[in-house]
């Protein structure tokens, strides 16, 4: 099987790359062994959030010493905090994707999932297509000055977190200095407790100061008949009918105080994102959603929408297909092998972008001898040695809420094109790019970078593939238009599970 391009990895990385691909008129393979992070991620985009410091709980200040605190240091606005390259550690992804490549990429992804989906600002709910802002500008906008700020959201367990872009069911959850909030919990999801996280808001300090105040209530929504314990997906599920709201509604109906904004588990609608609508014209005050720990609803909409446009734009989607094996030509890959059930696959294409992520989807693995490998294509790691046991010593250790694992930080190095590099500098394999958590240099959960870095590096990486395949990205907007135009006029998905 042959295309212009093999995407290998379904997570947002890989549909990133995957759905621009095609709407530039390229062919395209995306084979992934399984479903990406979007399933655990909390829906939301985050580009830059902190630097420094340690690992430990979320939440500005959080860590375990006071000179940890003083270490780790929030970012309000994380395309100004790029463009200084300078406080960006050292071999950081971020210092040859660059601000430009991100905020396009983020941008066009905003673009690409709606504003239904995806919001930047607070006032931008009831400001139709302002989440497509910066859609046309055919990847070459940067945001004018500073660029947007972050937001600050609350976790499951009241802590505070940045990020840049919300789903518009999170953006009354947006915290903000004054605010009155009531947390209200539901006694059948048990991955959320009202108390803590009302308890632990009141107590916490916005990142200019400004403090909010919480109190939570507690109610016993029946989401499904019989069940004591309903996980998250369960909740969203009764939600998505007009009979869950309804009753809803009535068990908060009376208990939301003036200048409230009611604060609910992020479990307001699986397949309809207006739920929270719905609730704060019933409740009279603004809803907002708190995201939970997996299995992720706001991160479930996201990974829903995006296979329907990859069935729609045609993208051959090759599903349950792990690669095995590679074929190098003159030092260029040519193909790779996918497995499942023991069937081998050759696709063979002009390009590979690698969108296989990091050590949390096993494209990375460290084996019991400190042995550090890229388990897909074997690209030479950056901030590992060939010393095994140095590795150990070197890039583990076992205070968990220090200093992040060194381990964390080893990855693929690349070019500006995405183009992965050996130790000596010089390109490892031709007719690759390697994109989002494969990359070496970040520890994204705690720096809040991962979806920015998946987003950023798709986008640098896709306009170094036009340019090879002779489709330089100044041209993509008008390709872009015409590959929509013959969308629009031809039927056609294609999806396999291997
Ligand atoms: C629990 C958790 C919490 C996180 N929290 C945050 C956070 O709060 N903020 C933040 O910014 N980032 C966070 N991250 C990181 C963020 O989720 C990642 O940076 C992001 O998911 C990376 O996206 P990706 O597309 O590069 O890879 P992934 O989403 O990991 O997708 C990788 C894809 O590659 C496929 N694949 C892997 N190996 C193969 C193979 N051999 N053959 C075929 N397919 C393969 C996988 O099946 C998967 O589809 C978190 C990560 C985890 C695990």
């Amino acid at each position: 099987m042959s295309s212009d391009v093999v995407v290998i990895g379904a997570g947002i990385s890989g549909y990133a790359a995957a759905l621009r691909l095609r709407r530039a008129g390229a062919t395209v393979t995306l084979v992934t062994k399984g479903m990406g992070g979007l399933a655990l991620s909390p829906g939301t985009v985050d580009v830059l959030g902190r630097l420094g410091g340690a690992a430990g709980p979320a939440g500005p200040g959080a860590g375990t010493t006071a000179e940890e605190r003083s270490a780790r240091r929030a970012i309000t606005r994380p395309y100004a905090a790029i463009a200084a390259a300078d406080l960006l550690p050292e071999g950081h992804p971020y210092r040859v994707i660059g601000r430009r490549a991100t905020a396009a990429g983020v941008d066009r992804f905003a673009a690409l999932v709606g504003s239904e989906l995806l919001t930047a600002r607070p006032d931008a709910v009831e400001d139709a297509g302002a989440g497509d802002a910066g859609a046309g500008s055919g990847g070459s906008a940067a945001p004018a000055g500073d660029g947007p700020a972050n937001l600050w959201l609350p976790t499951a367990v009241g802590a505070i977190r940045p990020t840049l872009l919300v789903q518009p069911s999170m953006q009354a959850s947006v915290l903000r200095d004054g605010g009155h909030y009531l947390v209200v919990g539901l006694a059948r999801l048990k991955d959320f407790t009202a108390d803590m996280a009302a308890g632990n808001l009141n107590r916490s300090t916005l990142p200019d100061g400004g403090r909010v105040r919480a109190r939570a209530l507690t109610v016993d929504f029946v989401a499904r008949g019989g069940e004591s314990d309903t996980n998250a997906v369960g909740h969203a599920r009764a939600l998505d009918g007009a009979e869950g709201i309804d009753r809803l509604a009535r068990l908060l109906d009376g208990r939301v105080r003036d200048g409230e904004t009611v604060l609910l588990p992020a479990v307001l609608g699986l397949d309809r994102p207006g739920v929270f609508r719905e609730l704060a014209e019933r409740l009279g005050a603004p809803v907002g959603e708190i995201p939970l720990v997996p299995p992720s609803v706001p991160g479930l909409r996201l990974e829903h929408r995006l296979d329907r446009l990859a069935s729609a734009e045609r993208v051959r989607m090759v599903m349950g297909a792990r690669v095995v094996s590679t074929r190098v030509e003159r030092g260029r890959l040519v193909s790779v092998t996918t497995a499942a059930a023991g069937r081998p696959r050759e696709h063979r294409a002009a390009a590979f972008i690698l969108a296989a992520g990091g050590f949390e989807s096993g494209a990375l693995a460290m084996d019991s001898h400190g042995r550090v490998t890229d388990t897909v294509l074997g690209l030479p790691l950056a901030g590992v040695t060939a010393d095994g046991a140095e590795n150990l010593r070197r890039l583990v250790h076992r205070d968990y809420w220090g200093a992040p694992q060194g381990l964390f930080r080893v990855g693929v190095a690349v070019d500006a094109g995405m183009r992965p590099l050996g130790p000596d500098g010089a390109a490892a394999l031709a007719g690759v790019h390697a994109v989002g958590g494969v990359l070496a240099g970040a520890v994204r959960w705690s720096e809040k970078s991962g979806e920015g870095i998946a987003l950023g590096s798709a986008q640098a990486a896709v306009d170094a593939v036009l340019a090879d395949l002779g489709c330089p990205p100044a041209h993509t907007a008008a390709a872009e238009a015409d590959a929509a135009t013959s969308r629009a006029a031809g039927p056609g998905e294609s999806k396999e599970q291997d």
